[in-house]
């Protein structure tokens, strides 16, 4: 037997709430995930009138809860047909960014590239609200996308030209322009673009309403509906949209809640 596997085999005997073989990290703050051990009975789990997503690890039945990057501080509500359950959500301390960017018109955009982006924005949504049935038997391990070094930008307030703008929803891996992005687990392609904001863009559905997302991309490598298996070459870093350098936006959408992609890794 091999290390590896023993420490896997470890980690499922000797599980605790906050380490599993497979599931997401747990971390109850805004933008983290909330792995709630739930009874067998329980059929139906909704959050924020939107279908969470139901799991089994060794023999136990979770409730993998997306907590959305704009959830206050205290206790908050997730709905079951059995009865609710409180989560008490942390406060946590995200980073501020301030960008300087060459090209206003990616601070204020002109009233026709705002309605470009409020279709794309409209057809992103779509995707996030979609709740497909699972193909797994466990929940899938993840994979990082691309290899580079994290920022730890996930959260970050920001502010362009001096201006709020909406929380960064999704983790930068700064790479150079060609370098293979990879499904970082099974899914379909649902979604493919090329968007004001985001650039060239791919989304991949996992499953129950388990959506990624990668962007600024040179090249994208598949299609809407094509299958792709983890690892799988789906794209090439690149640098399009509004960035600042070449870079892969990888971001992870859990019932509509745009989540922490780091939290998905095996620590
Ligand atoms: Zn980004």
């Amino acid at each position: 037997m091999t290390y590896k596997k023993l420490l896997t085999l470890l980690s499922i005997c000797c599980f605790s709430s906050s380490s599993f073989a497979f599931l997401p990290q747990n971390s109850l703050r805004a933008g983290g995930i909330a792995v709630l051990p739930i009874s067998e009975d329980v059929q139906q789990v909704s959050f924020q009138n939107m279908p969470v997503l139901l799991t089994h690890e060794a023999q136990k039945k979770y409730a993998i809860v997306g907590i959305p990057l704009s959830t206050p501080v205290g206790s908050v509500k997730v709905d079951t047909d059995q009865g609710p359950i409180h989560l008490d959500i942390q406060p946590y301390a995200y980073a501020e960014q301030h960008i300087q960017l060459k090209d206003q018109s990616f601070v204020e955009p002109s009233a026709e590239q705002l309605a470009r982006y409020k279709q794309e924005a409209e057809e992103q949504q779509r995707i996030y609200h979609s709740f497909t049935p699972s193909t797994w038997n466990s929940f899938p391990r993840f994979i990082a996308p691309t290899p580079g070094k994290f920022s730890n930008s996930f959260g970050r307030k920001r502010f362009f030209n001096q201006e709020a703008r909406a929380p960064h929803s999704g983790l930068d891996i700064p790479a150079p322009v060609g370098q293979k992005v990879v499904a970082p687990a099974n899914g379909t392609v649902v979604g493919i673009g090329d968007y004001f904001f985001n650039g060239k863009t791919i989304l991949v559905d996992h499953g129950q309403g388990l959506i990624s997302m990668f962007c600024h991309l040179s090249e994208i490598d598949v299609t809407v509906g094509q299958h792709v298996i983890q690892g799988e070459r789906i794209g090439l870093v690149g640098k399009t949209g509004r960035v600042t350098g070449p870079h892969l936006h990888w971001g992870m959408s859990l019932n509509d809640a745009r989540v922490d992609p780091q939290l998905f890794l095996q620590k």
